[in-house]
């Protein structure tokens, strides 16, 4: 037995975010607030939705961090409490988009951030409109938000139903100025969700076909980009495939890519993709021994095996500049690889991938990369 369920109301092409206004009005949302980054407000993106919406944006923050924390979050959540807010739109990156989707709920469910990266059951939130800028985290079709309390050097993730965006708007012009390490990290993001999808231990035929489309998608286009980031088919075909991923994942969980990456991230500060991206290779061959049908998926999307696969994934990896040994990430103590392979081994994550290969084979995975 398997269930989908996916609410957020997807538009996507160059010029969907034209829809915002006429998508606020069929939402009843009159009193936005909108979260950005500088980089976006340089381009003058926040301000064009401002124009376009006519007064419905009631206020905008580009106070969010890479990685974003409870500040991030309680100060987002004070400027929509002090305007009144009825709706949070999230225009930039994963990080953005969680910061808006966590705001949304702190807003509705009166909590401080800190308070609400610990709640278990979180169940209101203001409307969510994701805008995304990146082709990587396929947030904007998640139920999920992750948020850091540095304080406690935590980083948290909130899942709930009330966090799915009402609607996305996925403009894969906005993605056309993410730099060359960014792109790489982040399309290699995609490309472990949907891997991680279909070596979960919960696929179905939907999120298998949806997720082998990611793959494909990905293998077409990532490495156009990273060649030429002006290139707006590509850019197109990588924001595609990063929504389809999320779609995949939002249902399955991911898996094995994801429980090796949050170490790299919280103690060597790894962007989320690259830390993603680090492992992905190793588990594409892992994960066809435990399952041989994801073969017959590799070789339908152009590769003759799994370690023809691999090689690709390191290939990008080097076009992107990405760190590809635990040395490179600022990790000089051989006798840290037992803290990797043991923070892996206790992570859900871990225990949702197919291939179980113990302390020892996670040992072993981190070893060969130190
Ligand atoms: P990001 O949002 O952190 O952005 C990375 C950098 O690129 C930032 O400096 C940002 O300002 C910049 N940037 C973004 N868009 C740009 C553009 N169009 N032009 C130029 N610069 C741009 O990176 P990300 O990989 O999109 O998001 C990572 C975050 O998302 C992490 O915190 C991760 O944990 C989270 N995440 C969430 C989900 C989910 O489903 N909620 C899934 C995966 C990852």
């Amino acid at each position: 037995m398997w269930t989908y369920h996916e609410p957020a109301k997807l538009i996507f092409g160059v010029g969907a975010a034209e829809n915002l206004n006429s998508e606020m009005e069929a939402l009843g949302v009159t009193k936005a607030v909108l979260l950005s980054s500088k980089s976006m407000f340089r381009q003058g993106i926040p301000q064009q939705l401002a124009e376009l919406t006519g007064g419905k944006i009631v206020a905008i923050s580009t106070e969010v961090e890479p990685d974003p924390t409870v500040e991030n979050v309680d100060h987002a959540a004070a400027l929509a409490r002090q305007n009144g807010a009825d709706c949070v739109i999230g225009l930039g990156g994963g990080s953005v988009i969680d910061c808006a989707k966590a705001t949304a709920a702190a807003v509705a469910e009166n909590l401080t951030a800190a308070e609400l990266v610990r709640k278990k059951d979180v169940k209101a939130a203001l409307p969510i409109i994701a805008i995304p800028t990146t082709a990587g985290t396929g947030s904007e079709v998640t139920r999920v938000a992750v948020i850091s309390d540095k304080s406690a050097g935590l980083k948290l993730a909130v899942y709930s139903q009330a966090l799915f965006p009402k609607l996305a708007l996925v403009d894969p012009q906005y993605t056309a100025s993410v730099p060359k390490r960014t792109t790489a990290a982040t399309g290699l993001d995609a490309l472990a969700h949907a891997l991680d999808a279909l070596s979960s231990r919960k696929p179905s035929p939907v999120t298998n076909a949806l997720a082998q489309k990611a793959c494909e998608l990905i293998v077409k286009n990532l490495e156009a980009v990273l060649e030429d980031g002006n290139n707006l088919d590509a850019r197109a075909g990588m924001s595609q495939a990063s929504t389809i991923a999320g779609l995949a994942f939002s249902q399955t969980g991911t898996a094995g890519s994801h429980a090796c990456s949050y170490r790299l991230s919280i103690e060597h500060h790894i962007p989320h993709g690259e830390a993603c991206a680090f492992t992905l290779d190793r588990w594409v061959e892992i994960n066809a021994e435990a399952r041989p049908e994801l073969r017959q998926i590799y070789q339908a999307i152009g590769f003759e095996n799994e370690a023809a696969f691999a090689a690709w994934i390191n290939r990008m990896k080097a076009k992107g500049e990405l760190r590809t040994t635990l040395r490179e990430c600022g990790v000089t103590d051989r006798a840290e690889i037992a803290a990797f392979a043991d923070h892996a081994l206790k992570n859900n994550n871990y225990a949702n991938n197919v291939a179980q290969i113990g302390y020892e084979g996670l040992y072993k995975l981190f070893e060969e990369k130190f």
